[in-house]
Order: C-alpha cells, then structure tokens, then sequence
C-alpha cells in the first residue's frame, strides 16, 4: 500500500460529501492514517461512530483539528466562515486547509483571511453528489470518474496543492485546475441554475389548484420526475450555495429566461423550426455527456 498522504484528516461535516471521503479514506488506508470526524450535533457524531467512518468523533471542531495535517471543510457553505474563525487558533503550522463546497470566490473571500501564517489553504470542489444528505448519504464510489475541480490560491506551496490533488485522486477523482471566478460561472450553469429550476418548476407545480396538483403527482411524467429528485435537495446548503453564487447565478438566470422567452415567442407564433433546433441541441449536449462518460 502506499504511504499515505496525510497523517491525521480531519472533516468538519460528515453528511453527504463529508462521509463519502470518510468511507473511502477508512476502506483505503492510504489518505490518511487517521480519520476524525466533526459535525455540528452530537446525534450525526454518534452515527458515525455507528457507521464506523471515522476513528474518533469531536463535537468541537477546534479539537477535531488539533495535531491534524489536513482539515476539510465539508459544511454547507454559509457555515465556513464561523468555522474557520473557531478553527484558526487550532490549526497545525504546515497543514493543508481544504474544502469541499460548491462556491469557490465566496469560501476564498470568507476563509482566506482567516488562515493562519504557515497554514496552507487549497480550496476545491468535488463535482459529485446526489439529493440525499447526512451521514447516511455518503458512497465510496461517489467520486468515481467524476471531476474534482482545484481551485489554487497564488503563492500557495506547490507541495500542498499537489496533496489535495492526489487525495481526490485516491478517491477516483480526476482533477481539473480552475481559476475562481470562472469556476464559479461554469458551476452557475451546469449545476446552481438546473436546481433553480427544478425548485421553481416544483413550486408552480405546487401552487396549481387542489385538483390539478393531485393530478401532476399521480400522472408525474418523466420529465417532472427528474426534477423532483433534483428538487429534493438539502435545502441549507442549496440555500447557501445560491446566497454565496449570486451574481454568476444571476448572469445565467438572466440566459437562461431570454432564451427561454425567445422558445415561448417560437411556440407563440408557430416557428418549427426554431422548436426543432433548440431541441436538437439538447440532444447533442446529451450525447456528448454519455461519450465523456458524464451521463
Ligand atoms: P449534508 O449532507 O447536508 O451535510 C452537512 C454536514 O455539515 C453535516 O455533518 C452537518 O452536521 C454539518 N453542518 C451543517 N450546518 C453546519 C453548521 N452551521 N456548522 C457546522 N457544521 C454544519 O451536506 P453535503 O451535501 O455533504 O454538502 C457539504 C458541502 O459539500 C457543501 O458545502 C456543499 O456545497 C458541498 N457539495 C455538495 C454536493 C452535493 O451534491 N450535495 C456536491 C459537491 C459539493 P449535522 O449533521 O450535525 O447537522
């Protein structure tokens, strides 16, 4: 077995993406030599413990980074600011401080200022994940043959960078290095807008009288299925991702409803071939999407 890449990992957030590293790095062995695992209440702690993901549990996240060489945020979002301020003191000189969420300007700009001298920040994002959360959600395969996106500060130990790298490598990564700003716009599009949608298209739903709302669960045809699953989400950490992506989710919402008002006036006015084209293109990405093994 290899060496490990880190000593003693520590996860502040064991739901979804928090457990699924805890999995894989305990059936592994060569992540790290240790697991510690925090979360904000004791009941996810104990069914951790439960799970056996995880060597020790700490409900205080200064103790759970304490002697660690490598600390990943795995909380929604909104919650790292307040994390990395109680961690900061705590922090080990030489570790790697990670993340995991799905905004990157915004964790820069929340967490960066608060990392310690001789702590080295790599923030990232794994582009992995489905509807369900907590402890119990997570999979080692989850991240298998999935993109893990890098997002690299300037002036950052290289030696840092690359160990994050290959912790995602070990987990069945594979690694695109992005600047913030344009990660953040590329997320906006492939995966902020598409839950916009699908909870806004829910809440029309919704909000149709008694009968035709009974009639759209019972009658539920594939396309509105899709976008319930899409649409059963955690809703703290969507919330947090759509409050700290605002102005890229914006600039695509903004897209996405001049194009979506260019289909209307197709359908409005009876442009076929406008209907035609659009839907061709759909069928293009899609088949796209299957040849990169992204389906
Ligand atoms: P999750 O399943 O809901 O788990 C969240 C974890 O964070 C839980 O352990 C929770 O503890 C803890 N937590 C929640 N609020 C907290 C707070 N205010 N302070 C401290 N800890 C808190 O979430 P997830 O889906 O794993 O998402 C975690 C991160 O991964 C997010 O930043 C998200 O943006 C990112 N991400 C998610 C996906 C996805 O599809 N879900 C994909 C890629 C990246 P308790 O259980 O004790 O409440």
């Amino acid at each position: 077995m290899a060496e490990p890449v880190f000593k003693r990992l520590a996860l502040l957030g064991v739901g979804l993406i928090g457990s699924s590293v805890a999995r894989i790095a305990m059936e592994r062995g060569d992540i790290a030599g240790e697991i510690v695992a925090n979360a904000r209440t004791q009941a996810t702690l104990d069914r951790v413990m439960e799970l056996g993901i995880a060597h020790r549990v700490e409900l205080d996240p200064a103790k759970a980074v304490e002697g660690a060489d490598c600390v990943m945020l795995c909380a929604p979002v909104g919650a790292y600011a307040a994390l990395a301020e109680a961690i900061a003191p705590y922090l080990m000189p030489g570790a790697v401080l990670t993340d995991v969420g799905s905004t990157k300007q915004s964790v820069i700009r929340d967490v960066g200022p608060l990392v310690p001298e001789g702590v080295h920040f790599v923030p990232a994002h794994p582009m992995a994940g489905t509807e369900h959360s907590g402890p119990d959600a997570g999979f080692s395969t989850l991240f298998q043959g999935r993109w893990t996106l890098v997002v690299p500060i300037p002036g950052t130990d290289e030696a840092a960078n690359e160990k994050v790298c290959e912790l995602w490598r070990r987990c069945g990564s594979m690694i695109e290095i992005m600047e913030p700003a344009h990660h953040d716009r590329v997320v906006a599009i492939v995966s902020h807008l598409p839950h916009l949608i699908a909870f806004t298209i829910c809440g029309t739903a919704d909000d149709l009288e008694d009968e035709s709302r009974q009639q759209v669960l019972r009658f539920a045809a594939a396309g509105f299925r899709d976008f319930t699953r899409i649409a059963a989400s955690d809703p703290a950490m969507w919330r947090d991702v759509f409050l700290n992506n605002r102005e890229a989710l914006l600039e695509m919402l903004a897209r996405f409803m001049e194009d979506a008002q260019a289909m209307a006036r197709a359908v409005r006015w009876g442009d076929p071939s406008y209907i035609e084209e659009s839907i061709k293109r759909g069928r293009k990405i899609r088949r796209s999407l299957i040849e990169l093994k992204q389906a």
